[in-house]
Order: C-alpha cells, then structure tokens, then sequence
C-alpha cells in the first residue's frame, strides 16, 4: 500500500485540511470539557457534518477506497488538536465500523452502519473488574434459551462512553457448553431492560472521554444481535491496535510542535532555549520515537491488508510504540516549557493522557505476551 499518495490525495481533494480546521475547534474546546469531564459532543457532530467520518470509512458507506485513509486523517485529527479523549473515542468508532463491514451480517450491517455514520457512538466493552484486558478470564455470559434466544449477564468495566453510545460491542461467552460454547460478540443497543450503568470512573487523564462501568442483567438478544465466530474480535480489535498506534504518534506530534515553538520563543540570556543541545535532545528524540511508531503503525496497516500471519504482532509492536511515544514526549514536553508546562495546559494533560493510552487498548505486559507467543509459535 502506497501511503505517500495516498495521503497526497488527502491533501490535494482538500480533506487534510478539513482534518486542521475541526482539530483546531478540538483544541479550542478542550480545557472546557476536561475541567467538565464531558465528550465534546459538538465537535464529534462537526465530523459528520463536516464529510470527514465519510472521508474515513470505505464505500459503499463513506468515500475512502480503504480502511488505510482512516488511519492518516485520525494522525492529523491527532497531532493538530492534542486532545487524546476525542481521538481515542474516534478510533473505537473506526474499529467497530469496520469490524461490522467486514464481520457482520448484512442484518446487522444494515442496521448499524449507516447509524454509526451518522454520528452514534460505538463503546466497546472488554475489561472486566476482575479480568482486566484478558477476556479468557471473562464471566459475562449469553445464555441461549429454549426458543432460541440468548440472555446476556454480567458487567464490564471502565467503558469509555459506555453512557453516551447507541450500541456497545460486548465479549461474552455462550452457554450451555460445549453445543453453543464459545466467545461471541453482543451487539448490544443503549435502552434495552436489563442494562444499567455503574460507576463514573474519575480519571486523572482522559477527562474528555468519559468512562463508565456497565451491568447486564438478563437482557433478552436474538441470535441476529450476536456475531457468533467470537474469534473475529482478535482481527476487529488488530485494526484497533494500529489506530492506537497512529494516535500515540500523532499525540506525540503533537508535544514536540509545542516544544518545538516553545524552545524558539522562550529566551534566557536573550539566548532560546532551543541553543541548547540538552532541550534540542529532548526534541529530537520524541521526534525519533513519534515517528518510528508512525512507520510502524503503517506497516501493521499494510500487514493486515495482506492478510499477512504477522498481523496481530505488528498491530501489538505498533500500539506499544505509540503510547511509548506520547509517553516520552509528553514528559518531554512537560520539561521544555518548565513551569509553564507544569500548568493545567495542553501539555500536562498530555502527560496524564500518555499514562492512560500505556492501559487502555491492553497494558505493556499484554501485549508484550502477545508478541512473545507470536514469536515462540513461529520460531
Ligand atoms: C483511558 C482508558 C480508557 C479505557 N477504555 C476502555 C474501554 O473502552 N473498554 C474496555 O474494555 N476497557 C477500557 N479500559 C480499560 C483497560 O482496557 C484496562 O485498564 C486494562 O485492560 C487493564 O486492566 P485492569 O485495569 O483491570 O488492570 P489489571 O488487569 O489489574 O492489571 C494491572 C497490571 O498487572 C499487569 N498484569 C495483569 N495480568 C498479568 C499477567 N498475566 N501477566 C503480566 N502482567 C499482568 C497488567 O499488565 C497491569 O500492568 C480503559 C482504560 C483507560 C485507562
């Protein structure tokens, strides 16, 4: 896959710079939902309005030719407005729409797409309170009835807008086993009796992306609100990974132009800041990684469009660069504008969103494993 022209194409139609100019009303408006803790509504109708979500999502729903474009319009939604709860809720609506194009029935696509396009929100609901990200360990369940339906039970926790979105993708597995056992994947739609949501998760990051834990109590799903093959969840969630990947290098863009401008502007001795080598390193290196998690994010993306066995490996390399790449930038950026990073600003939330994008989409230690199996089954 040729990104180079693609995103030329972006630039050229123009769509690159519909991506700046609703990054730039992010920005604008996120010092007021992070002291509020509320998802910038407003803006995310402004993706709709604005062609940009169908820009992202291949006919016959939207105007890309792939699933590639969504990753380098969400880097430069990223790496111009810096507010990580906007881009992260935009990546789990990219995932779910293509998890649904690809994987669901034409029922459930029809039902679903066209909704998701228009602006509903799409939460996904793994972790569980005493399982975190390792969905063998899930209690939730679908318990098929005699006439045929399945009734969901169980909670899930720390959803990231679990409260505000029409459907929530939920793991679960079916029972009885063994006739019916194994993972699925509840199309689960807000209303429905027997959902009920708990805690309000108070983040020291993510402020704009509320999270909250969620309850299912019998709810009553026919088989056509369920994708069975359960296991389709593992390449749903591998597009997931690498738009965590791109976020994480683009959020990490985002810290060294700040820096970048900051060391220009910030004089002592009537000397820059940025003539020292010391500040010029911290740059220079936050660069190196940002972009070294950006190749690598393309090359996943590239991967999975070939279907390539070492999808999942790099899609779990990409995500763990990305974050590590916000980390260090973030901290990075926190230092070179000293006490004025230090305040409640763009770069100290930043570096609270950072340590929040290392757990969420699976900690270190978890994909870490991932890749290791890879590497030992292949040896
Ligand atoms: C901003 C944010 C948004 C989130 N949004 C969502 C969402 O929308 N949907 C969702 O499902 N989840 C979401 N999460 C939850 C996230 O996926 C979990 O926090 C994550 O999976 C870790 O689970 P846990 O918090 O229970 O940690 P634990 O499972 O308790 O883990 C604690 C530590 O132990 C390590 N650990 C645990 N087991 C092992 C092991 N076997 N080997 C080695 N190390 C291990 C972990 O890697 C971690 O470092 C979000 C989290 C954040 C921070």
């Amino acid at each position: 896959m040729d990104f180079y022209t693609l995103k030329m194409r972006l630039q050229a139609d123009g769509t690159l710079e519909k991506a700046r100019n609703l990054a730039a009303k992010i920005r604008k408006q996120a010092p007021v939902h992070w002291e509020n803790r509320t998802f910038d509504r407003a803006n995310w109708d402004e993706l709709v309005a604005c062609g940009l979500l169908k820009a992202m999502a291949p006919a016959p729903w939207g105007e890309a030719t792939s699933w590639a474009e969504a990753i380098l319009i969400l880097e430069e939604i990223a790496l111009q407005c810096g507010e990580a709860g906007f881009a992260l809720a935009l990546t789990s609506q990219l995932w779910t729409l293509r998890g649904l194009a690809i994987h669901g029935s034409e029922a459930q696509q029809k039902k679903w797409i066209p909704r998701l396009m228009q602006g509903e929100i799409a939460a996904t609901a793994i972790a569980e309170d005493h399982s975190g990200s390792e969905l063998g360990l899930s209690q939730t369940r679908l318990l098929k009835q005699a006439d045929g339906n399945f009734l969901l039970n169980g909670s899930k926790s720390h959803t990231s807008l679990s409260f505000e979105a029409s459907l929530i993708l939920v793991p679960a597995f079916t029972t009885p086993l063994p006739e019916t056992g194994g993972l699925a994947i509840a199309l689960l739609e807000a209303g429905k009796p027997g959902l009920s949501y708990g805690k309000r998760w108070q983040k020291m990051g993510f402020r704009t992306l509320p999270t909250q834990d969620i309850n299912f109590s019998d709810i009553s799903l026919q088989p056509g609100e369920i994708i069975f093959q359960g296991k389709v969840l593992g390449e749903i969630m591998t597009y997931g990974r690498i738009l965590f990947g791109m976020l994480g290098a683009g959020l990490a863009r985002f810290c060294v132009n700040e820096m970048t401008t900051w060391a220009q502007l910030r004089k002592q001795n009537e000397r820059p800041i940025g003539d020292h080598q010391f500040i010029q390193e911290r740059i220079v290196n936050s660069l190196l990684e940002a972009e070294t998690a950006r190749s690598m994010a393309l090359e996943a993306m590239h991967s999975l469009e070939n279907k390539e066995k070492e999808r999942f490996m790099r899609a779990s390399l990409a995500k763990l660069a990305g974050a590590k790449a916000f980390r260090l930038a973030a901290e990075n950026g926190v230092a070179v504008l000293g006490s004025r990073g230090y305040e409640e600003g763009p770069l100290s939330r930043a570096q609270r969103d950072s340590l929040g994008l290392l757990s969420a989409g699976g900690t270190e230690e978890f994909h870490k494993d991932a890749v290791w199996g890879f590497l030992k089954r292949n040896s």
